[in-house]
């Protein structure tokens, strides 16, 4: 099970360290090792580990060529854009980032329509968190901390603004959720369609 973040874990910012020091954790054979956890998110957030480098040979460890990531199938294979590129909104630099290799991994056709437009805790589910393959995870993560820091909001409590911060406000681009909250109230607002007449 993913380690419960203390209380201080209250930012974009500091979700997405304690995430990464989760995934240190496993890289050096510490899973689920509380102190061990809580030791790497205290130096990933003071600057003392750099926190891009810190899992490098760990992802290469988990880089497996040409299977599918989430099913390993070796059929059928497709690219994944891990945070789905429909979720851009109108900023071209995230655009950008969402198009590039960062974003990618290898899948088989039928894992990525089923995934459709997602992200992978989304498609997981709240049940399933465990069996997210480290690799995606890792370069989720990455690209969720590059995304906010562009976006200027590593340090909002709830981007989603669905009461709390979880792993489900990390993949979130602002100007794609406000584009899809007023497309929402504009539905809502609609007035009812007007009737037919008979013409008879
Ligand atoms: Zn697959």
């Amino acid at each position: 099970m993913p380690l419960k973040p203390p209380k201080y874990v209250d930012t974009v910012r500091r979700l997405i360290y304690w995430q990464y020091a989760q995934l240190i954790a496993n890289a050096a054979g510490f899973e689920g090792n509380y102190g061990f956890v809580i030791s790497r998110y205290k130096k990933l957030e003071s600057g003392e580990m750099s926190w891009s480098s810190s899992i490098r040979d760990y992802e290469k460890e988990l880089e497996k060529g040409r299977i599918c990531i989430y099913c390993g199938t070796t059929d059928d294979l497709s690219t994944d854009h891990i945070v789905p590129v429909s979720r851009a909104g109108v900023d071209p630099r995230i655009t950008a980032l969402l198009d590039s290799s960062d974003n990618c991994v290898c899948a088989c056709k039928k894992c990525n329509s089923s995934k459709r437009n997602r992200d992978i805790f989304e498609w997981y589910g709240p049940e399933r968190l465990d069996d997210i393959p480290k690799l995606a995870l890792s370069k989720f993560l990455k690209l969720a901390y590059r995304i906010h820091e562009m976006q200027g909001t590593l340090d909002l409590k709830d981007p989603n603004m669905d009461g709390v911060l979880d792993i489900y406000d990390l993949g979130v681009v602002i100007t794609h959720l406000i584009a899809k909250m007023s497309e929402k109230a504009q539905k809502r607002e609609a007035p009812p369609p007007p009737r037919r007449r008979s013409t008879g």
